[in-house]
């Protein structure tokens, strides 16, 4: 056996060398350290060449030499940005290599590996943003992946030839833009230009990677709430209206590049008698699913995982015992304390929410406190005084902010209490923080910006704790629907908030304001107290 150059000494000779790796291999087959510098692959064939012998011991190294070659390529140009691309593309830097012999890549980082002989591709890319060069073998889903996009293939023929569903193809695409062999266009659910502040404009908060359609599928319920927003009778949606709708959502996602999430909800959405179907349908589509709606049985829950475990299922509790029975029904408080334990034993995320009224104000953080150890989120929102919600009586503005930093400072130490209401971020900016959190469904309200609400009967809502119609969408496209005018009207919200610092994290709360009888679109939400000093 040749005595060859200590681990250092290879080390060392490989940093100055342009192919590394087949150097210090050549180096060391050769007995000494510094005997062959190889700086491409004439000299590697030269070497061959004049050593027969090389090859015999080391067969893999005129491949070895390839991929070097495409690294040390890659690693002498220049980093520069890509341009944004307009649709997915293949990593213009991207080298798509063929090879005889499996585990080439593993020798960049063990000299000692030994590839074995097998056809197969490697692939030497910089991922976008990164000064990390990527050598690896690909897998048949990387081909696969390079394939669709290379070639502009239909991905629903792509799934109905290959039997598979929709969204596997989604899979496909996202796993090789995640690792960067893809270059995926940037969401295009973005705030318009004049939103971002010289205070926040940091990327997180302007765009979003994902769109939640909060689904109501029926308007049946086995509740009948005292704040209940919507006890209109709309037919329940159909199997084939349903699917159609989660088509153009797809259609939707994949024209915005981002994943979509469909919170299936009602009433309760577990009565609706095609559920699972539609449930199996969202999934296929590679959708992100969730459940907003009441306790239900152990059987349907197993169906449910056998399908594909939601995101999180929301329950609602409207304060300690008496209280939330009093608003949603006998027994109520306890069906929620039985249901939040299954979960907990199904590995389903639990998350529990308050609607929060002036009377049950001071439950709030009492029954964050009973839950610490049975749900995994608790949050609550402001009540809407809309449909039947309109009998309560909202929480006191004037006490409002003290209301948030008592909750705020439970909340440091207990884990599942959330942070929803953007007002939190107003006080977040006054004590000077540069930490922000997100509201429904991200940073700021939501409403026909990465959320929409989707009626039974197809008519779709910025937000279904208020009157805010954005048209039909057995009528029109959600593309159309999104891109209307009512819908850009609702993004900006009020206003009162165009000029304020925190525009982006917040805007209140419009179904608050709504309720209250204000414009929506005029004076920022009356639970605002930006211009009252309540700095700690
Ligand atoms: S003015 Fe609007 S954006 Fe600013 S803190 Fe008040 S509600 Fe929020
Ligand atoms: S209007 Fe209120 S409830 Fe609706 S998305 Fe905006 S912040 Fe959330």
């Amino acid at each position: 056996m040749p005595v060859g150059p200590s681990e250092e000494q290879t080390q060392a000779a490989m940093a100055k060398r342009n192919y590394p790796v087949c150097s210090a291999l050549i180096a060391r087959a050769m007995g000494g350290a510094n005997q062959v510098t190889i700086d491409s692959r004439e000299a590697l064939e030269r070497c061959c060449a004049a050593h027969p012998s090389l090859l015999v011991e080391l067969p893999f190294l005129s491949d070895l030499g390839r991929v070097e070659e495409a690294y040390d390529k890659l690693g002498s140009t220049p980093i520069h940005a890509h341009q944004t691309p307009s649709a997915i593309m293949v990593n213009p830097e991207l080298q798509l290599l063929d090879v005889d012999y499996a585990g080439l890549p593993l020798m960049f980082t063990n000299i000692a590996h030994r590839p074995q002989p097998q056809q197969g591709f490697v692939l030497v890319y910089r991922p976008p943003a990164s000064d990390r060069i990527e050598i690896h073998e690909a897998h048949p889903h990387d081909l696969l992946a390079l394939k669709i996009i290379a070639e502009d293939l239909n991905y629903r023929q792509l799934a109905a030839e290959h039997g598979v569903p929709l969204g596997h193809i989604d899979d496909i695409v996202y796993q090789a833009v995640a690792k960067g062999i893809l270059i995926r266009p940037p969401s295009r659910i973005r705030r318009p230009d004049d939103f971002s502040t010289n205070a926040i404009n940091d990327e997180q908060f302007i765009s979003s990677p994902v769109f939640t359609l909060q689904w109501h599928i029926t308007q049946q319920c086995d509740l009948s709430c005292r704040h209940c927003y919507d006890r209109s009778h709309r037919q329940a949606v159909s199997l084939d209206q349903g699917i159609a709708i989660l088509d153009d959502f797809y259609d939707f996602c994949r024209s915005q590049f981002v994943h979509g999430q469909v919170s299936f909800t009602s009433g309760n959405p577990l009565l609706h008698a095609n559920f699972m179907e539609l449930y199996r349908a969202a999934v296929e589509r590679g959708f992100l699913t969730a459940i907003l709606g009441n306790p239900t049985s152990r059987e349907k829950l197993e169906t449910l995982l056998s399908i594909r475990k939601p995101a999180f299922y929301q329950v609602s509790l409207e304060g300690l015992q008496e209280h939330n029975d009093y608003i949603r029904g006998q027994g109520h408080f306890e069906r929620v304390m039985r249901f939040l334990p299954l979960l907990k034993k199904f590995g389903i995320l639990s998350m529990v929410m308050q609607t929060l009224t002036r009377e049950n104000s001071g439950q709030v953080l009492q029954l964050a406190e009973l839950l610490r150890d049975k749900a995994d989120h608790f949050n609550f929102n402001r009540l809407a005084m809309v449909g039947e919600g309109a009998s309560l009586a909202s929480a006191g503005i004037d006490t409002y902010v003290d209301f948030l930093r008592n909750y705020l400072t439970a909340a440091k130490h207990n884990p599942i209490m959330g942070l929803k209401d953007n007002l939190f971020n107003l006080i977040q900016l006054q004590d000077g923080s540069d930490h922000f959190y997100s509201g429904c469904t991200g940073y700021g309200c939501g409403a026909a910006f990465n959320f929409v609400s989707l009626l039974p009967d197809g008519r779709v809502d910025a937000c279904r704790k208020f009157d805010s119609p954005l048209g039909n969408i057995f009528e029109n496209s959600l593309l159309t629907i999104y891109t209307s005018e009512p819908a850009r009207q609702y993004r900006k919200g009020p206003r009162g908030c165009k000029d304020c610092t925190i525009r982006p994290l917040c805007r209140g709360c419009m179904a608050v304001m709504y309720g209250m009888g204000k414009d929506v679109l005029g004076a920022p939400d009356p639970y605002c107290f930006k211009d009252r000093i309540h700095h700690r």
